[in-house]
């Protein structure tokens, strides 16, 4: 075992403080990595408050990732000391189920994946994510961060970009497309992005035209409110695929009627309570109504090397660990532009 520093929840609720706990010996096919960066995810503090139910304490959040390995057991293949690497929301799963093998370990049906933290692994142990100075993980649950992406813009890639870029993919979202993107947050703006390199049409469906300068140079065509109910009127069957970012219960009928025929509405934002919803939304021009939840260990690989050919990152506002707290309640307050990240160096 070795003992790192970090920071945790001692409690449901509690402020995160400085701590340590304890990391397992580097297996035969695991890799220790020297934590660099690690983004705050909105998911660290649903968690960390106990808003999506019981969880586990002390718990160290973050689930974006990026640092370099200093050590591979002796079964590791895939990376060596000095490697650039990411680790987002998963660090483990069955490997065996249908899911698994088809690279879709985040739909695993063989117990569900191992979440980075606030979860037990194999042995039973609990999970402690990135908020530390070092992580040690089963090497096929690591990704390598290209060259050209700096550790920092690329730790919210491993939630925040692949949570998009899923979705995007897999509903087809590229040249002649329409795609709106619901929320210009830490999910939002990665939406943007990543849509605009695909080669879609991007629209912006924000609450106030706020941060419409942003949008614009991060890659949208069009930006608008949501709170302007002509914005309801003037788009009226317009998109082939709207993914909504938001995390607060929705007029769905509304935006499902914002989407040409056979369109798709895809949840990424998880609300914490149940929606109602009138199915004629659905039924009259054949529409689809959907979810989608990060991606695969292979398609993450895809993602970062996708940003990285493009050019981008995440827009970050590097923080030091004494600032979380602070930091999670201006991501409450929709204040940051548009992840914070966190200089593990300063735990
Ligand atoms: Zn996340
Ligand atoms: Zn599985």
């Amino acid at each position: 075992m070795t003992t790192v520093a970090a920071y945790a929840a001692p409690a449901a609720k509690a402020p995160l403080e400085r701590t340590t706990i304890e990391r397992r010996e580097v297996g035969a096919h695991d890799v220790l990595i020297d934590v660099k960066y690690s983004g705050i995810c909105h998911s660290d503090i649903h968690q960390a408050r106990e808003g999506w139910g019981e969880a586990i304490f002390p718990m160290v959040p973050g689930h974006e990732i990026a640092g370099v390995v200093t050590e591979v057991g002796p079964a590791v293949s895939r990376f060596a000391v000095g490697d650039r690497v990411g680790v987002g929301c998963m660090v483990d799963s069955c490997r065996e189920c249908e899911s698994c093998r088809a690279g879709q370990e985040q739909y695993c049906t063989g117990g569900g994946m191992v979440g980075t933290y606030n979860a037990l692994d194999k042995n039973g142990e609990p999970t402690y994510g990135g908020y530390a100075e070092k992580i040690v993980v089963d090497e096929n649950y690591v990704v390598g961060i290209p060259e050209g992406l700096g550790l920092d813009e690329a730790a919210p890639l491993l939630c925040a970009g692949i949570t998009l870029y899923s979705p995007l993919k897999h509903w087809n979202a590229g040249p002649g497309k329409k795609v709106a993107i619901l929320g210009m947050g830490g999910l939002g703006h990665m939406g943007v992005k990543i849509a605009h390199a695909l080669g879609a049409e991007v629209t912006v469906l924000s609450q106030s035209l706020r941060k419409k300068d942003d949008g614009l140079k991060l890659g949208a065509d069009h930006y608008y409110a949501t709170s302007d109910p002509r914005t309801f009127e003037e788009l009226a069957g317009t998109f082939d695929l709207i993914v909504s970012t938001v995390s607060v219960p929705l007029d769905l009928a509304a935006y499902l009627a914002l989407l040409k025929s056979d369109g798709a509405l895809v949840n990424v934002g998880a609300p914490e309570e149940p929606i109602s919803l009138n199915l004629f939304s659905l039924i009259s021009g054949r529409k689809t109504l959907a979810g989608s939840a990060i991606g695969g260990i292979a398609e993450t690989q895809e993602m970062l090397d996708f940003c990285a050919e493009h050019g981008f990152g995440a827009e970050i506002e590097l923080i030091r660990a004494d600032q979380i707290n602070e930091a999670y309640e201006r991501v409450l307050a929709s204040d940051v532009r548009y992840r914070f990240v966190i200089d593990t160096s300063t735990i």
